[in-house]
């Protein structure tokens, strides 16, 4: 069982959902356009890496992507939750990868078949520790940034969403009950790009969070 701690308090991870456009220039990068409505996948449980285990890459891809992404924590569950109560629902934000391998995405995309191998496999959704909400600013004033051995490659200003963290909760409540435990996988910026065995990753967000991972 995936379990996740913030504040003292163990949470069992449920459900993990992801969005796939929530970034302009992401989208464009990858030849895509932000839709009227939040483009949701998910990823299994049994794809959560912790802080501390080291990113296996696949035998099957020659190409898995870094996707750096704030991480949304559910710890007050809800069906149809209104998008202006929606973070009194939220038990704490991490960073996290979701490592998407993108050559078999690319044949899945062709194929019109889903992309959960190109997601879910093990260590797929890469996690750091995760920080109650009172620990950060407010989420508009929130940054981050994802590093391969030293090189900035992806940055984040959570206000350049299009769908913002309380709209994204407000949407999938809509659709899906949540329940505690679940996260949010909030979409990547620009910058994605292919890891390799032998590098250091490196999530950083302000004062809050600083997380390493290696690759092997
Ligand atoms: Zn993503």
């Amino acid at each position: 069982m995936a379990m996740v701690e913030v504040a003292g308090k163990a949470w069992q991870v449920g459900n993990i959902f992801c969005v796939a456009r929530n970034y302009v220039a992401h989208a464009r990068e990858m030849g895509s356009r932000i839709l009227a409505e939040p483009v949701v996948f998910l990823k299994p449980t049994s794809a959560v890496l912790r802080e501390g285990e080291a990113i296996r890459l696949p035998s099957w891809s020659s190409d898995v992507h870094h996707e750096a992404e704030l991480v949304v924590l559910i710890g007050g569950g809800g069906k149809d939750i209104p998008a202006d109560g929606a973070l009194a629902h939220v038990a704490g934000y991490a960073l996290g990868l979701d490592l998407t391998a993108r050559d078999v995405q690319a044949e899945a995309k062709k194929a019109g078949m889903p992309w959960t191998l190109a997601k879910g496999f093990d260590g797929a959704a890469v996690l750091t520790r995760f920080v109650a909400p009172e620990a950060l600013p407010a989420l508009d004033a929130v940054s981050f940034d994802f590093y391969v051995d030293g090189e900035r490659r992806q940055h984040a200003d959570v206000s350049d969403m299009a769908f913002d963290v309380t709209t994204l909760i407000a949407w999938i409540s809509s659709r899906f009950t949540l329940q505690p435990g679940d996260l949010i996988y909030t979409g990547t910026p620009e910058g994605v790009g292919p890891i390799k065995a032998g590098e250091q990753l490196r999530l950083v967000l302000g004062e809050s969070i600083d997380a390493r991972f290696d690759v092997v």
